[in-house]
Formats: structure tokens, sequence, C-alpha cells
């Protein structure tokens, strides 16, 4: 059963008259306020196995819209648009184009895990949240967030030599996105570490920046963990329907460079 918060109604959906009389009776101002139906046509019926999919999303079935996490969620006691609970209420609905409304605000969620806490039900809300931002840059609604580029250089070089530079990850960052290598915020904190810092471990740590070291015989893990992590986002991607699409594309392409081939015979 659906909660109908009041912020959640359109303003234009909410009629009134300033002057109407039913049956003798003066309806007239807010006695005659409707709210208008809403008509949804394009709902995915697939949408909550979607989001089910990917991590932290697993376990969204289990909501049953007590609305605790809003309650408690840091970021909506600031911005009452962010409404985990009437989100998943949709994915669950399969409403796509009413989350897609919210599109450009989920990803705002803060990771503070106070709507877990909460959640009687062991949803994991802040997962179904990632889940879902996750799902949007996939889908191609958002592009992809900074986390996620971060996540994206920080497994690549644990992927690569078994180790992780924090100067490699940083500065692997700011090229991914286009930031300027060296940021005033970055120099204040180097001046104020280094002077903490034992000179064996500076050492340590500037050697490290210039010769990328490497866990030894990293070799067969790195390859298992690659292949692990290339059938789980195949997976994703067949959950989605993504992969699908891709053959699609791939096949059309195909079929229209033989009609090209066959003109030119
Ligand atoms: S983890 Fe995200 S959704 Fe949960 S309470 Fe914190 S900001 Fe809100
Ligand atoms: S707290 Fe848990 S059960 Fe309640 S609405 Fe949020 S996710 Fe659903």
């Amino acid at each position: 059963m659906p909660i109908h918060e009041k912020s959640l109604i359109r303003p234009e959906n909410i009629l009134s008259h300033e002057k109407l009389e039913v049956d003798g009776v003066d309806v007239s101002g807010h006695w005659s306020t409707f709210i208008q139906d809403r008509v949804v046509t394009d709902y995915n019926e697939n949408m909550e196995d979607e989001i089910a999919a990917l991590p932290g999303g697993e376990h969204i079935h289990r909501c049953w819209q007590c609305g605790s996490c809003t309650n408690a969620c840091t970021v909506n006691a600031l911005n009452p648009d962010f409404n985990p609970r009437y989100w998943i209420y949709l994915i669950r609905q399969g409403m796509e184009s009413e989350l897609l409304r919210d599109k450009d605000i989920i990803w705002q969620c803060v990771s503070c895990h106070k709507c877990t806490h909460v959640c009687p039900r062991d949803v994991v809300p802040e997962g179904v949240m990632k889940a879902t931002a996750h799902w949007l840059e996939l889908k191609g609604h958002r592009p992809k967030s900074h986390s996620m580029i971060f996540d994206e250089v920080f497994s690549e070089q644990v992927f690569e030599t078994g180790k992780i530079e924090d100067g490699r990850v940083i500065r692997g960052f700011f090229k991914r996105t286009g930031q300027a290598l060296t940021q005033d915020w970055m120099v204040e904190m180097v001046k104020k570490v280094v002077s903490k810092l034992p000179v064996s471990l500076m050492t340590r740590m500037g050697m490290s920046a210039l010769i990328r070291p490497r866990t030894r015989h990293w070799g067969p893990a790195r390859e298992a963990i690659r292949e692990y992590v290339d059938e789980q986002k195949q997976r994703e991607r067949a959950a989605l329907g993504l992969n699908e699409l891709v053959a699609q594309a791939a096949a059309e392409a195909r079929s229209a460079g033989a009609k090209q081939e066959s003109s030119h015979v």
C-alpha cells in the first residue's frame, strides 16, 4: 500500500475552482480541490529485478514501506525531495519514468547508513541507493559519477599490481575527471602531513610513486580477479538487458555493412 505524501503531489495535478456550486452547495476554493489522476503507461516490469541484480540492491523486495529510512535520512533532512522510501516504491512498481524525474539527486546519498540502521526489514536502503545510482549510469540516464570513476581507478590499480599507492590513485582520478593534478587543498594537506611523517615512511612513499611496486607472484590472482569481475559485469548487463542491446546493435551494423557491400557488387 503506497503512502501518499503531500510533497509528492505535483502542483500541476492539483485542481481547484475559485467559484463552484454543486447541487446548490457552494464548494468554492479548497472545498473543490481535486487531485488529477496520473496515467502511467510505460511500466518497466523488470525494474525490481534489474536493481536487485546490482550490488546493494539484493534485498529490495523485503521493503514494507514503513518510511523509517526516509525519516532517518541525512540528505532528506536537507532536501525533502530525497526520498529513499518513495524511490523503492517506484522501483518495485516498475514506474521508471517517475523515478527518472529524480535521477539528478539519487546519487547524492552520502552513505551514512542511518537508513540501514533503522530499517526493520534489512532492506539495506543505502545499498539500494547505490544500486539505483549505478543502474542510472548503466542505462545511460546519468553520466558516470566521480565516485564511480574513483572506484574504477582504485580497482584497476589493485587488479594490476596487488597494491595501493595513494598518490597514483589520486593522480589517476584527477586525470580521468579532467581536474588539475595539483590542487590548493592537497598542497596544504601535504605541507601539514609531511612535517609529521617519519623520514623512512616518506622515502618509501616517494619510491612507491616512482617504481610502481607489485605484490610478488600476483599474476594468477590478477587473472582470477579479472575473470570474476568480467563475469559479474556480464551478469549485471544481462540482467539489465544490455547484452541483448549490444548484440542487436552489432547485428544491425553487420547487416548494414552487408547491404552496402552487395550494393557495390
Ligand atoms: S545512507 Fe544515503 S539514503 Fe541512507 S540515510 Fe544516509 S544519505 Fe540517506
Ligand atoms: S526502512 Fe526499510 S522497510 Fe521501511 S521503507 Fe525504508 S527500506 Fe522499506
